[in-house]
């Protein structure tokens, strides 16, 4: 058996590697830098600035605490060098997999000839960094066939229909990992969970942030008290955050710019050094000739069923490209996924069980369904509070701000039906110091459907975070 796989990010890499391991001959075409979004420009990257961040909230958290006195030059350049070497360091170990005897790995732009053949643009200049030019990407164009294709070409950032979007100098999430110096005055422009890592970090950086957001509430599919509170948090830090602001237009005069909204039916303006335009994220469609071939898509993405499969039966289409769930982990699991159900072999993965989170400080995150989401669907819920000031270890650390939130099955009113069994836990919802990790046992139970029960027969060791969980599960 052989595989065409389109795009080395997440999806398209890790599924080749198990492909590969597997016994599957792999060809993998990828037109940039192996890893992909996530590893060039975007969960990496910004990473290693959450962590930069932390390392300086720290010291003014050692002033605090009186340990140290304040004074220290903070140099940006040693920030974006240290983020290069990071990303260059795991590139190069991605490189090195791929090396794998099974795996062809070209360099080129991929589109589809016919529903069976794809053909490559070589594109050696598009490898930073690297050693490796295989010499199949030199000279003309290459046609490759194979018994299946997995597409995974990944998504773009969007931008907004409104004057001035286009202006120079407004930044994607990709942009603003490279400017050269901390902007006085930071407007984010979404208050999605990408406009909030960086308005979280270029605070901690020194920057005065602004975020403006369309809809009611921050992190629109997260739950909505987390939300609010986040929102409280961040506020405390410093960053004004205008939510129902729907922005009309960006100008800019002498360097600076000035973002124009509508709020209440009042016009108001932000006024900021840099503009960063983080308003999702969209499909990258672009190129693959996919209307020529006949394989379904909307503006969304390309349309799927649950084992990734398109319409034409022999091709799949994994991660951001879908639209299903813009993560690097569901990129790799929907792969999985794909690469199970071509080669027949069954599995317990369950991809409405995905973890998400956001790398504010402090950090949120969230793993099945919501309350409002079970109110919605009438699923009859009970949710189990608790609060990090309550935590021991937290309150050793100074980070008391937070909570978790356990939403569990309840009984359905007489007469009515739930599709759950009272006392199965539905899902997790909580923000606060290493949340992100946190929320990762909760999603090894809630994968297993765990009921109340379950969850509750868990030791966590003492002091530590992961009693918020037990502390929330004995109410
Ligand atoms: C700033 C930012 C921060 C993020 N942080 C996180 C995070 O903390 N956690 C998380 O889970 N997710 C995060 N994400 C999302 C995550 O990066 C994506 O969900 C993930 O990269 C999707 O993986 P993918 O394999 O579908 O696509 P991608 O990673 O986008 O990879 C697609 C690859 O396909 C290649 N390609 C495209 N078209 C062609 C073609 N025609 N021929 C050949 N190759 C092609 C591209 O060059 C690219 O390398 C973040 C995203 C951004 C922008």
């Amino acid at each position: 058996m052989n595989i065409i796989i389109i795009g080395a990010g997440p999806g398209g890499y890790e599924t080749a590697l198990v492909a590969a391991k597997r016994g599957v001959e792999v060809v993998l075409i990828e037109a940039g830098p192996v890893g992909g979004t996530c590893l060039n420009e975007g969960c990496i990257p910004t990473k290693a600035f959450c962590k930069n961040a932390e390392v300086l909230d720290g010291l003014k958290e050692a002033e605090a605490f009186g340990l140290i006195g304040l004074s220290y030059d903070f140099d940006f350049k040693a920030v974006a060098a240290r983020k290069n070497a990071v990303v260059e360091q795991l590139r190069g170990g991605v490189e090195g997999m791929l090396g794998h005897k099974n795996i062809t790995l070209v360099r080129g732009k991929a589109s589809f000839k016919d529903a069976h053949t794809v053909t490559v643009i070589p594109n050696s200049s598009a490898i930073p960094n690297s050693s490796v030019i295989p010499s199949e990407v030199e000279g003309p164009l290459q046609e490759y066939t194979a018994d299946y294709i997995i597409i995974a070409t990944g998504s773009v950032s969007a931008s907004l229909p409104i004057p001035g979007a286009d202006l120079p100098g407004i930044l994607t999430s990709r942009e603003i990992l490279d400017i050269e110096e901390v902007p006085q005055r930071l407007c984010v422009i979404g208050g999605g969970v990408i406009g909030l890592e960086f308005a979280s970090v270029f605070r901690s950086f020194g920057s005065e942030v602004t975020v403006v957001e369309y809809c009611k509430d921050i992190l629109p599919r997260f739950d909505t008290d987390l939300a609010k509170r986040l929102k409280q948090s961040l506020g405390k830090r410093g960053i004004e955050i205008n939510t129902q602001a729907q922005v009309t237009s960006i100008s800019e005069t002498d360097g600076e710019y000035t973002v124009s909204y509508l709020r209440k039916g009042k016009e108001e303006s932000v006024s900021a050094d840099k503009v960063l335009m983080a308003v999702g994220r969209k499909a990258n469609l672009a190129s693959l000739n996919l209307a020529d071939i006949g394989v379904e898509f909307t503006p969304r993405g390309i349309v799927v069923n649950d084992v990734m499969q398109t319409n034409l039966p022999h091709i799949y289409a994994v991660g951001d490209i879908n639209g299903r769930m813009m993560l690097a982990h569901a990129a790799t699991f929907q792969g999985i996924v794909a690469l199970d159900h071509i080669m027949g072999i069954s599995n317990e993965i369950d991809l409405s069980v995905m973890p998400a989170a956001v790398f504010t400080s402090p950090e949120a995150a969230s793993v099945g369904k919501t309350e409002d989401e079970c109110k919605e669907a009438g699923i009859p819920v009970k949710c189990l509070k608790s609060f990090f000031r309550a935590n021991g270890k937290a309150v050793t650390m100074g980070e008391t701000d937070g909570f978790c939130k356990i939403v569990v099955a309840a009984d359905p009113k007489e007469g009515c039906e739930s599709p759950y069994e009272p006392g199965r836990v539905l899902g997790c919802h909580l923000y606060g110091p290493h949340a992100a990790d946190i929320v990762q046992e909760a999603c090894a139970m809630i994968s297993r459907r765990a009921s109340l029960a379950d969850f509750q027969s868990i030791i966590h060791t003492h002091p530590t975070l992961t009693e918020v969980l037990q502390n929330a599960l004995h109410g």
